[in-house]
């Protein structure tokens, strides 16, 4: 299968990506958080190609993405805390679940009770999914355990030959998946974490919202995942990712003499660093993964640096680490899995 890729932002690509949908077709397109593969959420077949496209297990979810709020009725429930926080973050980067009804296709929702809905705020987003009119079930539009797309040139990396058309919206402007949120179980909890941060939400809800005990580290052997993705290798580029933490200075130390270490075995080595050490790490091949003071812009850098890490074939990858906090927490939940939480706390 050829596939094309055309500017998001005309009107013969808003047409076409259209048509494919209501004939049951792919299209890779973007949105604020990171590139979707999407189809009708409605018709079974074309969810079904989703997984058999991204390589993707059965029993992972999809998010189902609308415009409108009222193409909520008759897919499902709003639960209580749903009304302020759709009001505040809608549309941009916040998944709810919502008890679901039977429409909804068991293939979206891997035949759990709930569906995840989000509204995107991405302005040709938006156009595409009123232009068609339907609910669009999309993962991430990446290979399944390779890193979110955040360029179309990532989604055709992944997806040449296997779907029809890649609309191409330039940079994601968040570069991380959405906050997703579940509300059905009385407590909020976030299951994963994104650009909506705990604290935004706590702020609209007026109350404590939870964190979902696997988002800083690994699942436990007999742990239930909350969140079905949470189960999967995810995001790790083929070599092998370290976190450092700890005191500037010495954290500076420790990358350097590791990376010194691994070159003298003849392995690929490199560095993932805040803009403000790129001289004090110049001899280890530094990354630049942006400023320690702008936790979004790491955010918005990062799948991106993950995926270069591959194409330059490096074996051993030292990161510096962000406090957990505010979109710090999202940025750590993927680079923690990245790195499969290995972690060197130096003093
Ligand atoms: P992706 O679109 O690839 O970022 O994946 C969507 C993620 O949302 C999945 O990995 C799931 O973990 C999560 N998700 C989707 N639907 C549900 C649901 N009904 N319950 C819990 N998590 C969900
Ligand atoms: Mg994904």
């Amino acid at each position: 299968m050829l596939t094309k890729v055309m500017d998001a932002s005309s009107t013969e690509a808003i047409a076409l990506a259209s048509r494919l949908f209501k004939q049951g077709e792919l299209v890779g397109f973007p949105t604020e958080t990171v590139y979707g593969l999407g189809a009708n959420a409605l018709d079974r077949d074309a969810v079904l190609s989703i997984f058999a496209a991204k390589g993707r297990p059965a029993d992972n979810p999809l998010i189902v993405h609308i415009w409108h709020r009222d193409q909520l009725e008759g897919l499902c429930d709003i639960p209580e805390g749903a009304e302020p926080l759709m009001k505040a973050f809608w549309p941009g980067p916040l998944t709810l679940l919502f008890p679901r009804t039977e429409r909804i296709p068991d293939e979206v929702t891997a035949g759990l009770p709930t569906v995840a809905i989000r509204m995107p705020s991405m302005p040709c987003t938006r156009v595409l999914l009123r232009e068609c009119g339907l609910p669009i079930a999309a993962p991430s539009a990446n290979r399944s355990g390779r890193p979110s797309p955040t360029t179309a040139a990532h989604v055709l990396e992944d997806m040449n030959g296997r779907i029809p058309l890649i609309l191409d919206g330039g940079e994601c402007q968040v570069g991380l998946e959405s906050t997703v949120l579940d509300l059905t179980h009385g407590q909020p909890v976030v299951l994963r974490p994104g650009g909506i941060t705990k604290e935004m939400l706590e702020g609209v809800l007026g109350r404590e919202v939870a964190l979902a005990g696997s988002i800083l580290r690994p699942l436990k052997p007999d742990e239930k995942a909350l969140s079905p993705g949470m189960r999967y290798r995810h995001y790790a580029p083929k070599g092998s990712v370290t976190l450092v933490e700890g005191p500037e200075e010495a954290v500076l130390r420790e990358m350097r003499s590791r990376c010194r270490e691994d070159r003298e075995q003849g392995k690929r080595s490199c560095v993932l660093c805040f803009t403000e050490h790129l001289e004090a790490l110049s001899d280890c091949d530094p990354h630049d993964i942006g400023s320690a003071a702008d936790q979004r812009q790491v955010a918005h850098r990062l799948f991106d640096i993950l995926r270069k890490l591959d194409q330059e074939g490096m074996e051993t990858i030292y990161s510096e680490v962000l406090p957990p906090e505010g979109v710090g927490l999202a940025v750590m939940n993927r680079l923690g899995r990245a790195a499969a939480f290995r972690t060197l706390r130096v003093q």
